[in-house]
């Protein structure tokens, strides 16, 4: 069911924040409490009509510093704990997200401007996470290693201690959650700095997972401007390693603060991936694919299917088909159960989106549907844009090689598997990428020579907790969910002890 917005969304976002915080003062949530910010004003817009519907200061050092120091005294009691009793308290931070859902998914749909549909399977996704790494709590285990000498040798996998995240506005809880999850199961406290355009459900999460009986202080939400509050975290002694979701060019930046203090740092930027159709395969699926991979979240993804490369046998079919599903999809107040594309969730973005559009057909796109920002609302000043199909791509251009972040597809054409290939592979980015074909043999070819993180045969944007997930090239390094997302948030130390009765000591190294 959907739910009713009036106006800019306050008064309804006052109610969530006073039944899910127990205030409507926002802050950020450091050792339990929520903490005013020292720093500037930051205005969040709603999405689905610009305009304001809260206020907030940026946090800034002074509360950064608490939020260390609290992180710092949380982290050494979680850590004291059994593992098993660490996992029992994951297992309940998803009993209570899962309580909680329908109040954190219209949180997250009013500030994030997100399909209500949408977010409430984010949120229940969210609830996975936590009760997957629940399970790998008391299953992190070291080696014990056959050397040649008289020594034992084994491995232990401990946590860092102080972690610090950084994520974006486009999926606010769902990308919290699926990096504070495998975090606190190493044994690590965070202090997680969400996007200052979309803090509140992130905030609302980590009060749930202290009411679920973590150890207050364990996850604390730093709210605030990337450039002071998110740089003062980075920058900060107690944090030792950082993980960043978001666009390459803070990446950079991010990469560069880590490198200063030697600490290391993850990497999950964006993407331009290719998605491929191939003559051979199943067109009505491929085309639900296609439209899936670009319009959900109204293109707001950093998998999206921005770039579809369609067989020129089949290029005109595709073209039609795809544009005709886009001028069907239901565009919409994002509170309204029926509406599967939401607004852009800033005007800059939305900016941005009207930019890459118009610099595609001044290079030769031709818009085979949308093209243009959509009227919602009744003269509200929402950022909606229409599901756009533009046709007759050169892959060299502006629209194809930058990430557009909006629900634009472009579609390019090939003649034979190598040109496809090419074509997918020539993009500084590799985060995803996916092929529709009959041909089992033609799959695994395309699996193995395209330049991506996760690929997809005859299916898109298929995700979980369970599996590993990251980029290649300027999508970024290190993998984030299922093991080896776990294993990022651990740091290995080799354990030796003597067992001969009367060893030799040895002068230099002990090497046999
Ligand atoms: P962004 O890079 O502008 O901001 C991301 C975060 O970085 C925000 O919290 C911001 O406040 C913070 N930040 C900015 N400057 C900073 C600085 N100097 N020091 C510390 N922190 C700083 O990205 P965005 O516009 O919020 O998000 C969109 C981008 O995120 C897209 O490129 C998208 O592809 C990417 N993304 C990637 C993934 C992935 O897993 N690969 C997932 C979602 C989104």
């Amino acid at each position: 069911m959907g739910f009713e917005v009036e106006g800019n969304g306050e008064q309804q976002v006052a109610i969530l924040l006073n039944e899910l915080l127990g205030t409507s003062e926002f802050g950020s949530l450091i050792d339990g409490e929520l903490v005013a910010g020292n720093g500037d004003d930051v205005e969040l817009i709603n999405p689905a009509t610009g305009q304001v519907f809260l206020t907030y200061r940026d946090a800034g050092e002074g509360i950064v510093a608490a939020a260390a120091d609290a992180a710092v005294n949380a982290q050494k009691v979680w850590w004291s704990m059994t593992a098993t009793a660490r996992g029992q308290l994951m297992w309940k931070c998803g009993m209570e997200i899962r309580a909680a859902a329908e109040s954190l998914a219209r949180l997250e749909c009013i500030s994030a401007g997100k399909p209500i549909r949408d977010c409430r399977v984010e949120v229940a996704k969210v609830a996975d996470m936590f009760a997957y790494y629940a399970g790998w709590c008391d299953k992190i285990m070291g080696q014990v290693i056959p050397i040649p000498t008289s020594h034992l040798n084994y491995t232990r996998h401990e946590p860092y201690g102080v972690v610090t995240q950084i994520t974006p506005w486009n999926a606010p809880v769902f990308t919290g959650g699926w990096q504070i999850a495998p975090a606190i199961c190493a044994g690590n406290a965070v202090l997680l700095k969400p996007s200052e355009l979309t803090p509140l459900s992130s905030t609302v999460l980590a009060k749930l997972l202290e009411q679920a009986g973590i150890p207050r202080g364990l996850v604390n939400v730093i709210n605030g401007l990337g450039h002071t509050t998110g740089t003062a975290a980075i920058t900060h002694p107690a944090t030792k390693k950082v993980v960043f979701v978001g666009s390459p060019q803070t990446g950079a930046v991010i990469a560069s603060l880590s490198a200063q203090r030697v600490i290391p740092c993850v990497l999950e930027l964006g993407g331009k991936s290719a998605n491929i159709i191939f003559p051979d395969a199943d067109l009505d699926r491929a085309v639900v694919g296609a439209q899936a991979a670009v319009f959900s979240a109204a293109g707001q993804s950093c998998v999206s299917g921005a770039r579809l490369l369609v067989h020129r046998d089949i290029y005109k079919e595709v073209v039609e088909r795809v544009a005709s599903a886009a001028r069907k999809l239901p565009v919409g107040l994002p509170w309204n159960e029926s509406v599967m594309v939401g607004p852009i969730n800033n005007q800059k973005q939305f900016n941005h989106v009207r930019s890459l559009v118009s610099d595609g057909i001044a290079e030769g796109a031709v818009v085979a549907a949308g093209g243009k920002p959509a009227e919602i609302g009744g003269g509200e000043h929402g950022y909606f844009y229409l599901p756009t199909v533009l046709a007759n791509v050169k892959n060299n251009t502006r629209v194809a090689q930058e990430e557009i972040f909006g629900p634009v597809v472009s579609v390019i054409s090939f003649s034979d598997e190598e040109e496809a290939v090419a074509l997918a592979n020539d993009s500084r980015f590799g985060l995803a990428g996916a092929v529709w074909t009959a041909d089992v043999g033609r799959a695994h070819r395309m699996a193995a020579q395209i330049n991506a993180g996760t690929f997809w045969v005859n299916s898109y944007k298929a995700i979980n907790v369970m599996s590993p997930f990251g980029g290649f090239g300027e999508s970024g390094y290190g993998r984030s969910s299922g093991y080896q997302g776990l294993l990022e948030y651990t740091q290995t130390k080799s354990v030796w002890i003597e067992t001969a009765k009367n060893p030799a000591i040895q002068f230099g190294y002990s090497i046999q």
